[in-house]
């Protein structure tokens, strides 16, 4: 008996150092220099000319990740289309023109008014003024194939937002009623009219298409006080008026959340998700710089950090880590973390069972002796990190510019808000400094530009960061006091 279980627990112990040491061989078995270098090479060229959403040279990036899955044997999950998660997006291009004409004033598009749901419009009507424009403000008011005129908001809360969200109401309940257009004069201490003017003209802008702001034939829009006469007459007499607004273009498109899995070895473990995510996306062509390049490729952000992932799917299909292992690469994230947010609301596997996800995305190095962790204290793999680090001679520092909120800035938040525990994993950076800035969002961030001693020291850290994880015995959480800990205690109760 005795003799057994000594035996067992040599074993056992034999078990656990070949384990320890083999996390570093796999690496170094399925990961060569040369193989990491061609996919930052291929993710960074010209051809795929910056990845921007939406674009052909993102296509294409979607394409080469999905092609290495499937040379790897990464698994698809059952429910997306082969290694793809569509997300549905559409493209805004605000109104840019238009006028309001009443009685001997002829209000102008961005000076005075802005549209802010609806399309383009060409509108001939009576309007009428209804207070707040709700409840008993309706009452024996015929606003039947009327413009209502109405102020914003309910005369309780001054937020422009809460205003915004009054209007959903108001709009719906008015089009019932027969109204063919809702005008709320707006008067905002909180957001001056340039500010709001500035967020709602310009650029166009990429969002994820949720079916919300389809009403394309009720036009809302908010009137500023600028045209002070303007306004008291909208307030006392109902007479004709013509409205119209020119300029807007809407299209739609799906691009794709790249994703594979890999099941685990462990047969109790196996039931938890660690989830590797990176955006493959970046911001496309643009200014060019002193040199004509006006390419932007995103070496930095983000082709190392795909890279990475690519590569640790090699890694992990070809031996399994204890617990299963979720590959996502993450389209729009430049557009304000869309593929990520899309990701989270529809995930593809219940959300609990991720139990932890380790998002690589960086802005720029300016030390190849470190780890740059966004979040490092912030869960309690602290130590794996640090030692996974230390196994390439890199140590490892937290984020040292706090203020720039750069734990918020990536796809990793999206997870952490569901409580899920995701700190980011950084090149090297121990300040925002001009070393920095000189490529980050710059078309100077070319493949040619970095030091791939360092990044393939980067790259094999963050695998062995990765398998020490979806390895260890306990389950990963937040660390005790932090902002999402409960959202934790929430999701995995
Ligand atoms: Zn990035």
């Amino acid at each position: 008996m005795k003799k057994i279980t000594l035996l067992v627990l040599m074993f056992n112990m034999i078990a656990v150092l070949t384990f320890a040491q083999s996390d570093k061989k796999t690496i170094k078995k399925t990961i060569t220099y040369d193989e990491f270098k061609n996919h930052v090479y291929y993710i960074a060229s010209d051809e795929l000319e910056g990845r921007d959403l939406p674009s052909k040279g993102l296509e294409k990036a979607g394409e080469y990740i999905s092609n290495e899955f499937k040379k790897y044997g990464v698994k698809q999950v059952s429910g997306l289309t082969g290694y793809y998660q569509q997300v549905p997006f559409k493209s805004v291009e605000p109104a840019n023109k238009g006028s309001i004409v009443v009685g001997d004033k002829t209000l102008e598009y961005e000076k005075n008014f802005l549209l802010m749901d609806g399309s383009n419009t060409e509108l001939n009507a009576t309007y009428v003024y209804a207070n707040y424009g709700m409840g008993d403000d309706l009452k024996d008011l015929d606003v039947e194939g009327k413009i209502v005129v109405a102020l914003c908001g309910n005369g309780e809360d001054e937020s422009p937002r809460t205003w915004f969200g009054l209007s959903t109401d108001k709009k719906k309940d008015l089009k019932e009623k027969g109204a063919i257009a809702l005008i709320e004069i707006y008067q905002s201490a909180q957001l001056p009219w340039s500010m709001l003017t500035r967020y709602f003209t310009g650029n166009k802008r990429v969002m994820v298409d949720d079916g919300e702001g389809e009403d394309t034939d009720f036009a809302h829009i908010w009137l500023s006080t600028e045209d002070k006469q303007a306004v008291k007459m909208l307030q006392q007499k109902d007479q004709a008026m013509s409205i119209t607004v020119e300029g807007m273009k809407v299209e739609k498109f799906t691009s794709p959340n790249v994703v594979g899995w890999v099941e685990g070895s462990d047969p109790v473990l196996k039931n938890e998700f660690v989830v590797y995510g990176a955006h493959y996306d970046h911001v496309g062509i643009g200014e060019p710089n002193e040199e004509g390049d006006n390419i932007y490729n995103g070496t930095r952000d983000n082709a190392i950090g795909t890279s990475s992932v690519i590569s640790l799917a090699k890694n992990i299909a070809t031996y399994p880590t204890k617990r299963s292992a979720l590959f996502i690469l993450f389209t729009g994230e430049e557009k304000g973390l869309l593929g990520s947010s899309y990701f989270v609301e529809n995930p593809p596997i219940p959300l609990d069972k991720m139990v932890y996800c380790l998002n690589i995305d960086s802005g720029g190095y300016n030390s190849t002796e470190i780890v740059t962790v966004m979040g490092l204290y912030r869960t309690t793999v602290t130590p794996l990190i640090e030692k996974s680090c230390k196994k390439f001679k890199l140590k490892v520092i937290d984020d040292p510019a706090p203020e720039q909120n750069l734990f918020d800035r990536s796809d990793n938040v999206n997870f952490a808000k569901k409580g899920i525990p995701a700190p980011t994993f950084s090149l090297g950076y121990t300040a925002f400094d001009d070393a920095i800035f000189k490529y980050y969002h710059q078309a100077a961030d070319n493949p040619d530009s970095v030091d791939y001693d360092y990044l393939y020291k980067y790259c094999r850290s963050f695998m062995l960061t990765a398998r020490s994880i979806a390895n260890m015995p306990e389950k990963p959480f937040w660390t005790e006091g932090d902002k999402y800990y409960e959202a934790g205690v929430e999701l995995y109760k």
